[in-house]
């Protein structure tokens, strides 16, 4: 049996509010702490071997130290664990495949962005509008139905009162959808996929309107 080696982590780091990759191989942990550094320059914690267990030191998202115990057979053989911190059952980050660690990972991104809106929800102009629309977004995303046709798509969205912008952080194209209206909210439920041209600034309406 060929046991590819190579493992991921990845983590939201408290100091920037990102997702942080770490791709690793097995060999390379030992019982010396291993430095899990954010591409920001802050330490998110480390991971060493013990005798029968791996442990991952870590922050919480709230900034709390917490500490992890993985089996053998967690750590590294399956494909995905997600990574909770013990009190509150949130999800930190992932620990697996790299792939999988990578898909997982996206999908995390959106749903605390999500949550932060939860909170925000009285600052929307229009919150059930709004909410509509971000409700779409995420299936739309979870579907892998929000593209960039540019070479490295890697697409995020920023959320404000009245409006959405779909930013690909590779090429820099936006689309902007709104989130206020009764035809914003028509127009979204419309929406099957969204395939964003590589470097062009444009609004959704106009880039639907053969769709209608
Ligand atoms: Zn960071
Ligand atoms: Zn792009």
């Amino acid at each position: 049996m060929i046991v590819n080696s190579e493992r991921a982590l990845a983590l939201y780091c408290p100091a920037c509010q990102g997702i942080q990759d770490h791709v690793f191989s097995i060999f390379e942990i030992s019982k010396y702490p291993r430095h899990l550094q954010c591409s920001c320059g802050f330490v998110q914690g480390h991971i060493r071997r013990l005798e029968k267990h791996y442990e991952l030191d870590l922050l919480s998202v709230a900034g709390d130290r917490i500490r992890l115990l993985y089996s053998l057979r967690e750590f590294l053989f399956l494909p995905l664990v997600a990574i909770l911190e013990p009190q509150s059952g949130q999800e930190v980050g992932y620990l697996g495949h790299p792939y999988e660690v990578e898909e997982a990972a996206f999908l995390l991104g959106d749903e605390w962005e999500y949550s932060d809106v939860q909170i925000d929800l009285d600052e929307f102009v229009n919150p059930q509008v709004m909410h509509r629309v971000l409700e779409k977004l995420q299936e739309l995303a979870e579907n892998d139905r929000i593209k960039c046709g540019c070479e490295h798509p890697s697409v995020g969205v920023d959320i404000y009162a009245d409006k959405v912008e779909l930013v690909c952080s590779f090429c820099g194209s936006a689309v902007l959808i709104g989130g206020t209206t009764r035809k914003d909210q028509e127009r979204i439920a419309r929406i099957t996929e969204i395939v964003m041209e590589p470097s062009s600034h444009a609004f959704l309406e106009e880039r639907l309107k053969p769709l209608v």
